[in-house]
């Protein structure tokens, strides 16, 4: 019974992210994870090198794509768009990613996982300090402690998605209005998390269904993972 629901919504999910392959928008959210040299990869899924990341930016940068900071986000705009996103958030993207953005002045996100700052090989409470002071970083959350919410009972995906948010905000002294689901697929965002994410007072929330921005899909913005594999590919797309 488990695997038919699993089943039923990634067929689902598939015929979403066909859907949106129609939508006409010239605006996409990318997703990173680790920024990292190949001999330190944990999953080469999420990984990509700080050269490669940095090939990018100029690639983008070269196409006339504008990067903006999640406050601009607007499917309607005429340009074409990218906005930079970092899930969990490793050490490496404050060391290795941070640099090249603070050089070509690109403005980004960091979703932090609270129960994250200061474990091993992850953002620091300094680190997180830095970010929040930098005018080109915007501060969203990626729950408390990275569950899959559709494991969680009510209570617990509240306290999820809500004490993110108000961990991030006292630590950083700002408001946060935008998270990001872990997982991110549609087999891992309930229904109820996604009145949660409202309900706790967000402007928007990110998953990870693969397409452009789209307007009806606030509480569940797509994006588009990138590493070190498919970047070219994401290069094109997004500067067509
Ligand atoms: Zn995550």
């Amino acid at each position: 019974m488990w695997r038919m629901k699993n089943v039923y919504k990634t067929k689902l999910q598939r015929k979403m992210e066909d859907k949106l392959k129609n939508v006409k928008s010239n605006q996409f959210v990318l997703m990173f994870h680790s920024i990292s040299p190949k001999e330190t990869w944990y999953n080469r899924d999420y990984c990509m090198t700080a050269e490669s990341f940095e090939n990018l930016i100029l690639g983008l940068g070269n196409k006339e794509v504008t990067f903006a900071s999640l406050d601009d986000i607007c499917a309607k705009s005429k340009w074409k768009t990218v906005f930079i996103t970092f899930d969990d958030i490793f050490s490496d993207v404050f060391s290795n990613a941070y640099p090249i953005l603070k050089k070509y002045k690109i403005p980004f996100a960091v979703f932090v996982t609270a129960d994250f700052i200061d474990k091993h090989n992850m953002i620091s409470g300094e680190m997180l300090s830095a970010l929040s002071n930098e005018r080109l970083c915007t501060i969203g959350a990626h729950t408390l402690s990275h569950r899959n919410l559709s494991e969680c009972r009510l209570r617990e995906q509240f306290r999820e998605i809500y004490q993110s948010k108000c961990i991030l905000e006292y630590l950083t002294k700002k408001k946060v209005a935008y998270c990001a689901y872990p997982y991110g697929n549609m087999v891992h965002i309930p229904l109820t998390a996604v009145a949660m994410a409202r309900f706790a007072g967000y402007k928007m929330a990110f998953s990870t269904i693969a397409g452009p921005v789209c307007n009806g899909m606030r509480f569940m913005m797509p994006r588009i993972n990138v590493n070190e594999h498919n970047w070219k590919h994401v290069l094109n797309k997004c500067s067509r």
